[in-house]
């Protein structure tokens, strides 16, 4: 039987979600790999376990998440029903549709109809009344945008949803469907866009939209998929997420590229008193829009050493210098 750590709330920053009610983790747990029906459900437990125990509060699950699509929810369902249901009060929990998810014209994208029905399937395979946060996965460049926002809005209405957000909206999409929710009064809060040493495009107009609206964010892929960590400094390894064949987006040609400047990070990042995905993680917190940063984890031990990046949040103007002139190199 599982009990929770009882000095959780001690170490974790919790961060308000632009100027929402809502705080969460400033590190939180993602589960798009690692909790599909392909992987060990015992390892599962572990992982979500050790980041309650740290003060984790945000899970971060989507419809498709897998593989196979869908039973990352149904994984997380299980082990909501039989560790964490005497927690739930104590997690937020959001999950998305957008993505591919069942055959035929209403299992994707951004319709009323594909919304409503996706965030039904979603609550039968997690067990919840509720997602504390649901979102649209990404935007639809067919669905008016007033039909998305309607039917996230809806979901609110109905209670299967307590805040809204969206994921991989450009700036001036995002403006464009705040000026809609804003109509609607709908409690849309969030944005979660990929944010990387490697990626970022958020910096480009997103956070500075946010900003002016009061939003916040939290980043994904915050060490693009493990790139930014010692793991691929001589070759790929066996247990790596490049090395997997259930997962197509790590590929070797991804990977080699980023070595010379992985070294150069990962001697800063020394030179702080950090590995290399603890100082990741701490660069990424310093925009001020990202309330978290979501880490992705295939072992319990990897979320004890990124929890430890809030250990060291203070970035020197010159080794910020040094950070940039390495991703630039
Ligand atoms: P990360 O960039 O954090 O990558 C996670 C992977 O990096 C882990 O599975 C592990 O891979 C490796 N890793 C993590 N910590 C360490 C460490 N300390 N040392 C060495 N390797 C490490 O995140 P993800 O790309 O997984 O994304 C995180 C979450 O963001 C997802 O789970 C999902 O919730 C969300 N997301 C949202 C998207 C969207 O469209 N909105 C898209 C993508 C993600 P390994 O198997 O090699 O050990």
């Amino acid at each position: 039987m599982y009990s929770a750590n009882k000095n959780r709330y001690e170490k974790m920053i919790y961060n308000r979600i632009g100027n929402s009610g809502l705080q969460i983790s400033a590190i939180s747990l993602g589960l798009w790999n690692n909790f599909g029906s392909v992987d060990p459900y015992e390892n599962q437990k572990g992982i979500i376990h050790q980041a309650f125990d740290l003060g984790i509060t945000y899970f971060d699950l989507a419809n498709n998440y897998g593989p196979i699509p869908g039973s990352a929810e149904e994984n997380f369902g299980k082990i909501m029903a039989t560790d964490m249901k005497p927690y739930r009060d104590e997690m937020v929990i959001a999950s998305k549709a957008g993505h591919e998810m069942w055959p035929g014209p209403y299992g994707n994208w951004n319709s009323r109809k594909s919304i409503i029905a996706s965030a039904d399937q979603s609550l039968r395979r997690t067990g919840l009344d509720y997602f504390d946060i649901f979102y649209s996965h990404r935007p639809d460049p067919m669905t008016p945008v007033a039909e998305t926002a309607q039917a996230l809005d809806q979901l609110v209405r109905q209670g299967k949803a307590l805040y809204i957000g969206i994921s991989k909206y450009s700036s001036q999409e995002t403006q464009e469907i705040i000026d809609i929710f804003k109509e609607l009064k709908t409690p849309f809060i969030i944005h979660q866009p990929r944010y990387n040493m490697f990626d970022r495009k958020a910096e480009r107009g997103l956070f500075t939209t946010l900003g002016e609206n009061k939003k916040g964010a939290v980043g994904f892929s915050s060490l693009a998929q493990g790139l930014l960590s010692d793991k691929y400094l001589k070759g790929i390894p066996n247990n790596s997420r490049a090395n997997k064949v259930t997962i197509p987006f790590l590929t070797t040609e991804k990977v080699e590229p980023t070595i010379n400047t992985v070294q150069k990070l990962n001697q800063i990042a020394q030179r702080r008193g950090q590995t290399l995905p603890q100082m990741a993680l701490a660069w990424n917190l310093r925009i001020p829009e990202l309330a978290s940063v979501l880490i992705g984890a295939s072992n319990p031990k990897q979320v004890i050493e990124n929890v430890k990046a809030l250990d060291n949040l203070s970035f020197s103007p010159e080794e910020l210098l040094e950070i940039d002139r390495a991703l630039s190199e």
